[in-house]
């Protein structure tokens, strides 16, 4: 009788400890900055280091190229100057990864960057990965080709049996497949090489986002941006926004309020013209040499 009174107490005082374990637990988790606990892992991370990564494709003017600044070579464009923004907005800095453009969706949903900026359209495919800012670029499609192949290059063209290059895991892939079956397509990893292969007559054109077209040509005095310039069929006009993990929508909100805030208050259009500004043909040579 005894010994069972004495376990009755043991377990009471084992249950009295367990309760005051947990209450501690719930004072500790109560002196936490309510706002911070409900921040996304993203959010903390970005709040805690002082900075913010993105995540872009440097070879992508002028939403994103490399410009020797000062003696120092640096990546600059448009997208640069929204994520500065973006990074200014949370009050922390911003550090910039250029990487291949088929591998930043996966680099964003390993948390390797927070956020994606490299004139990357919001598509339905994409978004099964992750979610998407409201929409901030629109561009047209231009092929590019050499001075002396682009005449056969007609708007109305099919382009049976052309060789062209696009950007690997771009739209530009799927574009190609669905409106121009007849053509041959040849996925590359870099814009830039994509220009040094139809220099060297490896391909016979590109499909590139029009103002990117546009500015290789004017860069590169054999190559023309030629008659067949088209826009995306409405299902497919998706234009370009920022990417941002599933996990993150904080990081998401905060971003789309960035992007609404320079296209209310003029920032944007200043912006696009000081990454026009940037812009000159060594630079873009420098580009291609690369
Ligand atoms: N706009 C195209 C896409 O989203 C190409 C972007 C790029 O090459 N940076 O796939």
């Amino acid at each position: 009788m005894k010994k069972a009174k004495k376990i009755v107490t043991m377990i009471l005082v084992i249950t009295m400890l367990a309760g005051l374990a947990a209450c501690s637990s719930k004072t500790e988790s109560k002196t936490e900055n309510p706002e911070t606990e409900k921040m996304s892992d993203t959010m903390k991370k970005i709040k805690k280091s002082g900075k913010i990564v993105v995540g872009t494709e440097a070879s992508f003017p002028p939403l994103e190229f490399h410009k020797e600044i000062d003696g120092k070579d640096t990546i600059t464009g448009f997208d640069i100057f929204v994520a500065e923004e973006i990074a200014k907005d949370l009050g922390v800095e911003l550090e910039i990864k250029d990487m291949s453009f088929d591998g930043l969706l996966a680099a964003l949903v390993a948390g390797n960057v927070d956020f994606v900026a490299a004139g990357m359209a919001a598509t339905e495919e994409r978004r099964q990965s992750v979610d998407f800012s409201i929409r901030y670029y629109d561009t047209l499609q231009t092929i590019l080709a050499r001075d002396d192949n682009k005449d056969e290059f007609p708007a109305d063209s099919d382009m049976k049996g052309k060789l062209i290059g696009v950007q690997k895991g771009s739209t530009q892939s799927e574009i190609m497949s669905r409106m121009y079956p007849k053509a041959k397509t040849v996925e590359i990893a870099k814009n830039a090489d994509i220009i040094l292969q139809l220099q060297s007559g490896k391909i016979d054109g590109a499909l590139l986002d029009d103002p990117i077209a546009q500015l290789y040509a004017i860069a590169n005095p054999g190559l023309t941006a030629t008659e067949l310039i088209f826009k995306n069929d409405p299902e497919y006009d998706v234009g370009s926004s920022i990417a941002v993990s599933k996990e993150a929508p904080d990081v998401l909100e905060s971003i789309d309020k960035t992007l609404q805030r320079i296209m209310d208050d003029g920032t944007y259009d200043k912006l696009l013209e000081k990454a026009d500004s940037m812009l000159d043909a060594d630079m873009i040579d420098m580009l291609v040499d690369e």
